[in-house]
C-alpha cells in the first residue's frame, strides 16, 4: 500500500535518520570496540555507497518523454493535457512529480521521486547496498550477541552495559530495514524479470482478474476495431489440441472468414462455457464480482443468441497464458535493459542505456502474439463499463494488496484522457 506523508519532505528525513543512527551508532557504540582498521574502513565504504546510491535514486531525474514524440502506427495516442505532449508508452503523469514519467515504476514517497526509466537502476543499487550493508552489521551484531552469551556466566560489572543495550536496539533497527527492504528488493526484481513495471504487473493481474468478463472483451474488440478497421479474428489458444500455431493465418487474420469464425461452433460453446464458469468461480473468490458467470447462465438460457451479440462476447478458447506482454525480451536482456550493463550496474554512474520512449516488441510478441493491441490491450479512450460494477473499471480496480492505479502516483486524469486514434 502506498504511503503518502502529510509534509512529503518526511519521506526522505525518515530514512536519512534511520540510516544516519543505525550506521554512526553501530560503529560508535560497538563496531570501533572490536573491529581492525581495515574492517571499519570497510564498513564506512558499504554506509558510503548507501548514502550515494540513495542520493543517485532522489536527485536523478527519472526520464521526461521528449517534446518530439509523436505516437508510432500502431501506438495509442496518449496525450498528457498537463505536460502538453504525447506520452510515448509504459510513461505516465506523475500526480506527485506534476509531470510525465518514461517507463514510470511507482512513485517513491521515501525519496521525494518517481522511480522511471533513467533512475530504476540507482533506485535498486540502492535497495542493493542497503541489503548489504544491514547484513554485514546484522553478522557483526549476531556475533558479539554469541560473545555475550559466552560471557553470561561472568559477573556483571565485567560486561559493557552501555554496549549490550546499543547492540539490542541496532540490531531490532537493522532486521527491520533489512526485512522491509529485502520484500521491496523482490518485488522489484520479480518484476524486472518479467520486464514489467509495477503498474504493468498491476494492469495483468487486472486483466487476469477480468479475463473472462464481458467488459474487458467489449473493450478489446472495440480497440480492435478502432485501431485496425476491422473485427477481431478467431483466437487460438496453444492449450486447445487443435491450436496449429499462428503460421500465416495468423492473430491478422482479415479475410471474409474473420467474422464467421468469431461464432462459436454449439461444441466449442459447450465447453468454452465451462471454463469461463471455472475462471469465474476464481474470480469470484478473489474479487466479489463474477460478471462471467452471469454470463455463462445467460448464454446457456439462450441457445438461439444472434451473431451480431455473439461477436461481442468472451472469447472463452483464448488464456490468460495465450496474452503476451510486449515489452518481456528474456530474463537477461530484461535485467540489461532496465539495469544497465550488468557486470557494471553496482556503480554509481552506471544506468540504463534505454532510451525510454523507442519501445519494440520483443520477438515472442512479434512472432505469437493474436490480439495486436498495444499495452494494455483493454486500455482507451471511453471505458466501456460494467453496469453498476464501478471496481471492474481500470481506474477503481484494486489488486490483492489494496492497490489501485492512483497508489503509484499515476495521474487519474490525464489517463482518462487518452484516445486510440
Ligand atoms: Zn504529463
Ligand atoms: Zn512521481
Amino acid at each position: 500500500m502506498a504511503w503518502e506523508f502529510k509534509w512529503p519532505v518526511l519521506g526522505v528525513i525518515i530514512p536519512c535518520t534511520i540510516i544516519a543512527s543505525t550506521a554512526y551508532g553501530s560503529h560508535y557504540f560497538v563496531l570501533r570496540h572490536h573491529l581492525s582498521f581495515k574492517e571499519q574502513m570497510f564498513y564506512q565504504f558499504l554506509v558510503c555507497m548507501i548514502w550515494v546510491s540513495y542520493c543517485m535514486a532522489i536527485f536523478t531525474d527519472p526520464g521526461l518523454p521528449p517534446r518530439t514524440y509523436t505516437p508510432k502506427p500502431g501506438e495509442w495516442k496518449r496525450y498528457c493535457k498537463k505536460c502538453r505532449l504525447f506520452k510515448p508508452p509504459r510513461a505516465h503523469h506523475c500526480s506527485k512529480c506534476q509531470k510525465c514519467v518514461l517507463q514510470m515504476d511507482h512513485h517513491c514517497p521515501w525519496t521525494m521521486n518517481c522511480v522511471g526509466n533513467d533512475n530504476f537502476s540507482h533506485f535498486m543499487k540502492f535497495l542493493v547496498w542497503v541489503m548489504i550493508g544491514t547484513s554485514y552489521l546484522l553478522l557483526q551484531f549476531i556475533y558479539h550477541i554469541i560473545e555475550y552469551y559466552e560471557m553470561s556466566s561472568m559477573p556483571v560489572y565485567l560486561l559493557r552495559k552501555g554496549e549490550l543495550s546499543a547492540v539490542i536496539v541496532f540490531t531490532l533497527l537493522d532486521v527491520f530495514v533489512l526485512l522491509t527492504i529485502t520484500l521491496l528488493f523482490i518485488r522489484c526484481a520479480v518484476n524486472m524479470a518479467k520486464g514489467m513495471t509495477q503498474i504493468e504487473t498491476w494492469d495483468w493481474e487486472r486483466i487476469e482478474s477480468q479475463f473472462y468478463t464481458r467488459r474487458f472483451w467489449k473493450q478489446v474488440r472495440s480497440n480492435y476495431k478502432r485501431l485496425h478497421g476491422k473485427k477481431l479474428p478467431q483466437l487460438s489458444s496453444w492449450r486447445n489440441p487443435n491450436f496449429q500455431g499462428l503460421g500465416e493465418g495468423g492473430g491478422d487474420e482479415s479475410d471474409g472468414n474473420a467474422e464467421e469464425m468469431q461464432v462459436f461452433s454449439n461444441q466449442n460453446e459447450s465447453s468454452a462455457l465451462a471454463d469461463v464458469e471455472g475462471a469465474s468461480h476464481n474470480c469470484h473468490e478473489n474479487h466479489g464480482d463474477n460478471e462471467g458467470l452471469e454470463l455463462s447462465h445467460r448464454r446457456s438460457n439462450e441457445s438461439e443468441s444472434s451473431v451480431n451479440e455473439q461477436i461481442d462476447e468472451v472469447a472463452t478458447n483464448f488464456t490468460i497464458d495465450d496474452l503476451i506482454f510486449p515489452y518481456d525480451y528474456g530474463l537477461l536482456v530484461n535485467f540489461r535493459t532496465t539495469l544497465g550493463p550488468l557486470l557494471f550496474w553496482m556503480l554509481p554512474w552506471v544506468s540504463t542505456r534505454c532510451n525510454g520512449y523507442d519501445w519494440k516488441s520483443s520477438e515472442d510478441y512479434e512472432e505469437y502474439d493474436q490480439l495486436n493491441l498495444p499495452w494494455p490491450p483493454d486500455f482507451g479512450h471511453g471505458e466501456i463499463r460494467a453496469s453498476n460494477q464501478v471496481f471492474m473499471e481500470r481506474m477503481h480496480w484494486q489488486n490483492d494488496m489494496g492497490e489501485r492505479l492512483r497508489d503509484f502516483g499515476v495521474d487519474i486524469d490525464t489517463e482518462q484522457e487518452e484516445s486510440l486514434d
